[in-house]
């Protein structure tokens, strides 16, 4: 991961903002021309590799479709779970997660799947675990499922009206901070990334099984250093 090499950061930051889709008319940052009409966006892989790079240690909750491809795609690592079939459900899993272990916790949520869920929300408000940052990809488009859209909704708005600490990020630049900041806060924090739709070429581990064993390992065996992390007993089906 190229993130994790500190000779690259400058690399590392031009590379967050070149989503924008054009040559850079907007600096890292900066300003719009006067008159112009390009809306600002991230890139999604650089800033997932941010993520990654500011928390390498974090259990990530990736949504279905692109949050997943994104994130196999940069490292398909036993702390990823990859939510194949649940579809409005990567914050509600983030939060039960987050709620088990003291290490960090990061969900990366799509804006349909947000939409789907926002009540959500109000739980992660009433809970408020300290070490969950929930962000956003706001890409505008059910982008797994052909690019349909979205129905417009201010998410950090709403966040913030369930009592959530909220902000919305337009460049690299805005998200590096805005994700620092969420992870740093003394509670749950969510990140509204505003990125162009993407399809990555990665797919990761399609068996669900695996992938949850996987995780749970990782998150209780010591196999990524997380020996002792766990807060009391993980229960499996048979346990019920
Ligand atoms: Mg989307």
């Amino acid at each position: 991961m190229s993130s994790e090499d500190p000779s690259d950061e400058a690399g590392e930051a031009d590379r967050a903002d070149e989503g924008n889709g054009v040559d850079d008319p907007i600096g890292n940052g900066g300003e719009a021309d006067e008159g112009a009409d390009i809306p600002r966006r991230a890139d999604q892989i650089a800033c997932t590799e941010r993520v990654l790079g500011t928390t390498p240690e974090a259990a990530i909750i990736a949504n279905l479709g692109v949050a997943s491809y994104a994130l196999a795609g940069i490292e398909d690592r036993p702390r990823n779970f990859y939510c194949w079939g649940a579809m409005g459900l990567a914050t509600s899993i983030g939060l039960g997660v987050a709620l088990a272990i003291d290490d960090p916790v990061t969900v990366l949520e799509g804006d349909g799947s947000m939409c789907m869920s926002l009540g959500a929300l109000s739980t992660v408000a009433a809970c408020d675990p300290p070490n969950l940052a929930i962000v956003v990809w706001e890409n505008g488009v059910y982008g797994t499922t052909g690019g349909q859209p979205v129905a417009t909704v201010d998410i950090a708005g709403a966040a913030r009206a369930c009592g959530l600490a909220a902000t919305t990020a337009e460049t690299g630049a805005e998200f590096e901070t805005g994700y620092a900041e969420a992870v740093a806060h003394e509670g749950a924090a969510l990140v509204v990334c505003r990125v162009p739709p993407i399809d990555p070429d990665a797919r990761p581990p399609l068996d669900s099984a695996h992938v949850a064993r996987r995780f749970r390992d990782a998150l209780t065996d010591g196999t990524e250093g997380a020996e002792g992390t766990v807060r009391g007993e993980w229960r499996d089906g048979g346990d019920q």
